[in-house]
């Protein structure tokens, strides 16, 4: 766990930003985009995103290096995630995702498996289940909980053969991953003939990235490292070798944790300190509670309306095939 927040990496001047190159389509001279802390340990640490001027990518320049990451997820984010995981509707349109392409079953690769949410929706005698995962902790809880082969690691050191999945699927990591297009590479080599990528990843292209900007909840920085938007998620999978067979976008705004980011900025300006949203304790709280209540019945609806105006969904759930 990080007691505190000294930088370990200096953020660059804006002016080196020239010497970088878009990881997707190579173009020089990325535009400088927006500068963020990470704002759900309450950090101050600035980060810098650059643009792509050709294909419109979003990166996190000079990211913390793969050694020094795990200091920035921690037990407060992984009680998180597993909390949102916790909901069984967070799984089951996705699982009859799969089904809905590929109805025999098969074998099926989990991206970033986390602890088996999803590949246990899908035990039984039509599918073999297999993971990538960081963490050895979590890939034994998957293995005991439903018997999937997990590989413990980067995901280009595991070493499955080409053409082994009929699935592949990743929800919420490919914008984790260092190497995006290499993995996408992967992907391919890995896919059976007629196999299916199934994915879903924020869109930095949505009204929710437009509306809130530095304070989207899903910038999630440093964490994030990729920031794609359906132009460029096309445009990287077919260099990979994938063909389009679905991409769309789903209203998700994240408008109560990205307004509770301004919220908490505009109150330190008062030298009112609250404690970041990773150590929150909203639950206990009640002008917070009656606040987030009031919200939910009107605000939430009338934002939802306004964002159908301002652009895009923000999440992008895409299927591609080999
Ligand atoms: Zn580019």
């Amino acid at each position: 766990m990080i007691a505190n927040d000294s930088p370990t990496i200096a953020a660059p001047p804006a002016s080196d930003a020239g010497q970088r190159t878009c990881p997707i389509c190579a173009e020089l001279d990325p535009i400088p985009w927006l500068t963020a802390p990470d704002r759900f340990h309450g950090r101050t640490k600035p980060y810098q995103l650059l643009r792509c001027a050709s294909c419109s990518m979003v990166w996190l320049d000079d990211p913390p290096s793969k050694s020094e990451m795990g200091m920035h997820y921690g037990p407060d984010y992984d009680r998180t995630i597993s909390e949102a995981a916790k909901a069984p509707e967070h799984w089951f349109d996705r699982r009859n995702e799969v089904l809905r392409l590929k109805p025999g079953g098969g074998a099926i690769l989990d991206l970033g498996c986390a602890t088996g949410g999803f590949l246990s929706t899908l035990q039984g005698p039509s599918w073999k289940l297999f993971g990538i995962e960081m963490s050895e902790e979590a890939a034994r809880e998957v293995r005991s909980r439903c018997g999937a082969e997990v590989f413990v690691g980067d995901i280009l050191d595991a070493p499955f053969p080409p053409n082994s999945f009929d699935v592949i699927t990743c929800f919420n990591v490919f914008e984790h991953v260092y190497e995006p297009k290499e993995v996408l590479v992967r992907v391919a080599k890995w896919l059976k003939p007629g196999g299916v990528f199934y994915t879903l990843m924020p869109n930095i292209d949505s009204a929710g990235a437009r509306i809130f900007r530095s304070y989207w909840y899903p910038l999630e920085l440093p964490r994030h490292l990729s920031h794609f938007s359906p132009a460029t998620l096309r445009r990287v999978a077919q260099s990979a070798g994938l063909r389009e067979v679905s991409l769309e976008t789903w209203r998700e705004l994240f408008f109560e944790s990205s307004t509770r980011f301004i919220f908490d900025d505009v109150v330190k300006k008062f030298g009112i300190s609250r404690p970041p949203l990773s150590k929150s304790t909203d639950d206990a709280r009640l002008p917070w509670r009656i606040m987030r209540k009031i919200y939910r019945l009107t605000l939430l609806q009338l934002f939802t309306a306004a964002a159908s105006l301002a652009g895009a969904g923000e999440t992008i759930a895409a299927v591609f095939t080999k």
